[in-house]
């Protein structure tokens, strides 16, 4: 790993230590040229394979702008967004997979936009879920009245708008 300072083409580490939640590493470094510090952050590569077969870096912007369509006109915030695209790359890295198809990023990112956002969740659904007709609506709908939002998401630093979005 080259120093970010002086592009010396080696450093030593000198500290490593595991994130919280198992999915990461950081590691501080140290430059034996300049004697400068730095950090690296190490993660498992997750990709995503397209439909038409292209394989891509997994991204939280692209899951933000997919969302972002479904959330126009709702009261949902671009840091709303971002924590969710951020709980979204969290499960899907806990399911120990390092490869998934766009459609099952999709289906990840169903249960957490449920909990921002009603309205947003059944647009979403309908095309993830490739809705065919009312009835999809309708027992997607008596799901969602059955099964009400808990608010017991993982516990992740939020701003208090994200709370209580309808009221
Ligand atoms: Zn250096």
């Amino acid at each position: 790993m080259h120093c970010p300072f002086c592009r010396h083409p080696d450093s030593r580490v000198i500290d490593s230590r595991t994130s919280d939640d198992g999915l990461s590493i950081r590691r501080r470094r140290q430059c034996p040229e300049c004697g400068r510090r730095f950090s690296t952050t190490e993660t498992a590569s997750l990709t995503v394979i397209k439909r038409s077969g292209v394989v891509e870096p997994f991204s939280r912007e692209k899951v933000m702008s997919g969302v972002r369509k479904a959330c126009q006109g709702r009261p949902v915030t671009e840091a709303d967004l971002a924590i969710l695209a951020q709980r979204v790359e969290e499960s899907v890295r806990s399911a120990g997979i390092a490869q998934f198809e766009a459609n099952e990023i999709g289906l990840a990112i169903l249960p957490h936009l449920r909990e921002l956002d009603e309205v947003a969740y059944l647009r979403f659904a309908s095309v993830y879920q490739a809705f065919e007709s009312l009835s999809d609506f309708d027992s997607a709908i008596a799901e969602l009245r059955a099964h009400p939002r808990t608010g017991s998401m993982p516990s992740i630093d939020e701003p208090a708008s994200i709370q209580n979005p309808q009221e």
